[in-house]
C-alpha cells in the first residue's frame, strides 16, 4: 500500500503532523502500537497525570485550605477509585476528539508495530498478527519515549513503580518515595503530598530544575518543606531492598529511605528499538534519540523526519505538536511558518510553576544590566478572595532598553498566567506596557502590574519617581512599593 505521508506514533507530534498534511491534500496514514491512538500524552503522560493533578485538588479542596484551614476536606477519605473515574472518563474524551479528528481529514490509522525495510518501506505488524507493507514518499517517525528502567531498579508494577505503571494505581500508598527530581518525579511529588502522602523526594544532583529561575525555585522548595515534603538531594539510589514487603532506597553513604511505594522517574529513553533504523540510513543515540535539523526537523535522510519526545529537549506535547507542524509543512513543499522566539514551560506541581524567556542566571551571563520586578499572589485582591498564601511573580526588564527579558511563576494559576507575559515578550514590549495598560479587577493577573511598578520603582531613582508617577496611579503606590 502507498501513501504519501506516512507517521509512525499517534501522539501530539504525530497527530499534529498528520492532521496538516491532510490539509494539504496528502494521503496520510498514522501506525499506533498502542491499543488507541494518543500516544504517551493522553494515556500515560500529559493529561493523566494532569487529570490526577486536578482530582486530587478538587477531593482535598486544597484550593480552599488557605481560607478555610489545613484541616479542610471536600471528601474525607479519598480512595483510588476516586482518581480512577475521572481518569477514566476524561481519557475517553480525548480518545475520541482524536478519532473523530483523523476521520474529519481522512487521516488513515493502522494500528500496529512499524519497523523500517528500507527507506521508504515500513513494516507493519498489526494486533490481528498479519503482516503489513506500507511505502510512503515521506515519513515522520514521532515514536516518543518510554521510562528508563535500570537493572538495578526491582520494578514490579506495584510498589516500586515508573510513571506509565503509576497512573493504574491499585491503592494509594500512605508514604512514596520518588526518585528523580525532574518535572516528572517533581510533579507527582507533590501531587502525592497535596494527598497527603507522606513523600521523600530523592536526587542525585544537590539541585533541582535547573533550568527554572534559582529564586523561584528556592520559594517553591520553601512552599514544599513547610508542608512537610521530604528532600534527600545530593544523594543517589545505590540500591532497592525490601523489608516487610516494602521498597528501602539504600542510598549514597548508607542512608535509608523506606515507603510503602517508589516512583521511578529518573529519565526516559526514545522509542527507537525496534524500528530497525539501520534499514533507512540513520542510527539513534544512546538515549535511543534522533538527531535532527532544529529548522525543518529532517533527519540526515532528507525524506525522513523526527519529531517529539524522541528528539529530546523540551520534550513538551506544547511544542512537539509544534514540531509535527512544521515538519509536515516542510514534507509538502509549503514555507515554513515563523516560530515565535519564546515559548513557556509549564510544571503542574503544587503549586505550578511555569516560565518564559530568561532567568536571572541566563540574563547575569549576558553582562547587561537589568532589573527584577516582584509580586505576591497573595498581594492581589483576587488573591485574597482565593485565600492565597503563597505564590509569587517575577519579571526582569533591561534597564537599557526597558524590554521585557522573562517571567517566572509559582503559584495558583501560573501556568495561564505566563501567557501574558508570553505575548510581550514575542512582541518585543516593555515594562511601560504592565504600567500604562488596566488589567480586570480583580484578577491574579494584576500580580504583573504589581511586580511592574516595582521594577519601575528600581529602575527610576527616588526623586524622578514622584516627578514621574503613572497618571493612573497615586505617588504612594508607586514609591512606597519597594
Ligand atoms: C508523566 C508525564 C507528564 C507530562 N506532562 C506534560 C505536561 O504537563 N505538558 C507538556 O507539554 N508535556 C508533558 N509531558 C510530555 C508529553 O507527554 C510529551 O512531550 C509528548 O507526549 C510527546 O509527544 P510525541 O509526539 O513525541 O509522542 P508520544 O506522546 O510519546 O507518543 C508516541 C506514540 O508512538 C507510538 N509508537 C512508538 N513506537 C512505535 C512503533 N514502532 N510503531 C507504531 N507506533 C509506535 C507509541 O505507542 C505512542 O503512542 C509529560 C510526559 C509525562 C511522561
Amino acid at each position: 500500500m502507498h501513501y504519501d505521508f506516512v507517521v509512525i506514533g499517534s501522539g501530539p507530534s504525530g497527530r499534529r503532523a498528520a492532521v496538516q498534511a491532510a490539509k494539504y491534500g496528502r494521503s496520510v496514514l498514522v501506525i499506533e502500537k498502542g491499543r488507541r491512538v494518543g500516544g504517551v500524552s493522553v494515556h500515560t503522560g500529559t493529561i493523566p497525570s494532569k487529570t490526577l493533578r486536578e482530582t486530587v485538588l478538587n477531593l482535598t479542596g486544597w484550593r480552599e485550605r488557605g481560607f478555610y484551614g489545613l484541616g479542610y476536606r471536600v471528601k474525607k477519605d479519598i480512595e483510588v477509585g476516586d482518581l480512577q473515574a475521572r481518569l477514566h472518563k476524561t481519557l475517553e474524551h480525548e480518545v475520541e476528539a482524536l478519532d473523530h479528528q483523523f476521520a474529519r481529514n481522512r487521516v488513515h490509522v493502522l494500528r500496529g508495530q512499524a519497523s523500517f525495510v528500507d527507506p521508504h518501506r515500513l513494516s507493519v505488524q498489526t494486533e490481528a498478527g498479519d503482516l503489513r507493507m506500507i511505502e510512503a514518499d515521506r515519513i515522520v517517525i514521532a515514536v516518543g519515549t518510554r521510562p528508563l528502567r535500570p537493572a538495578h531498579i526491582p520494578f514490579n508494577g506495584e510498589t516500586v513503580v515508573d510513571s506509565d505503571e503509576l497512573v493504574e494505581l491499585k491503592s494509594l500508598p500512605r508514604s512514596l518515595t520518588v526518585v528523580g527530581a525532574g518535572v516528572i518525579g517533581v510533579e507527582y511529588a507533590t501531587i502525592f503530598s497535596a494527598l497527603d502522602v507522606r513523600v521523600t523526594l530523592v536526587e542525585p544532583r544537590e539541585t533541582f530544575l535547573d533550568f527554572i529561575d534559582r529564586e523561584l525555585v528556592e520559594d517553591f522548595i520553601h512552599q514544599l518543606r513547610d508542608r512537610g515534603l521530604g528532600f534527600r538531594l545530593g544523594s543517589k539510589v545505590n540500591s532497592i531492598q525490601f523489608e516487610n514487603d516494602q521498597p528501602v532506597a539504600i542510598l549514597d553513604g548508607g542512608r535509608r529511605v523506606r515507603s510503602e511505594m517508589l516512583l521511578f522517574a529518573a529519565g526516559r529513553v526514545g522509542a527507537t528499538d525496534t524500528l530497525n533504523l539501520s534499514a533507512c540510513g540513520l542510527a539513534a543515540d544512546d538515549r535511543g534519540r534522533l538527531k535532527v535539523d532544529p529548522e525543518t526537523f529532517q533527519t540526515s535522510v532528507p525524506h525522513i523526519y523526527a519529531t517529539g519526545d524522541v528528539i529530546g529537549f523540551p520534550s513538551l506535547a506544547s511544542m512537539s505538536m509544534e514540531q509535527g507542524r512544521i515538519a509536515a509543512h516542510h514534507a509538502c513543499g509549503n514555507p515554513l511558518p515563523s516560530a515565535p522566539s519564546y515559548f513557556p514551560y509549564g510544571i503542574y506541581s503544587v503549586p505550578e510553576i511555569s516560565t518564559v524567556g530568561m532567568s536571572e542566571e541566563e540574563v547575569r551571563k549576558t553582562g547587561k544590566p537589568y532589573e527584577c520586578g516582584i509580586a505576591r499572589l497573595r498581594e492581589t485582591s483576587r488573591g485574597h478572595i482565593m485565600g492565597l498564601n503563597g505564590g509569587l511573580l517575577k519579571m526582569i526588564f533591561s534597564i537599557e532598553t526597558r524590554r521585557l527579558l522573562g517571567v517566572h511563576i509559582v503559584g495558583e494559576g501560573a501556568t495561564e498566567l505566563v501567557h501574558i507575559g508570553q505575548a510581550v515578550l514575542n512582541l518585543g514590549g516593555t515594562l511601560d506596557y504592565f504600567i500604562d495598560n488596566t488589567f480586570n479587577y480583580p484578577t491574579l493577573a494584576e500580580a504583573y502590574k504589581i511586580a511592574a511598578l516595582d521594577a519601575w520603582n528600581r529602575m527610576t531613582p527616588r526623586r524622578d519617581a514622584e516627578a514621574k508617577v503613572p497618571p493612573s496611579l497615586p505617588a504612594e503606590e508607586v514609591v512606597g512599593n519597594d
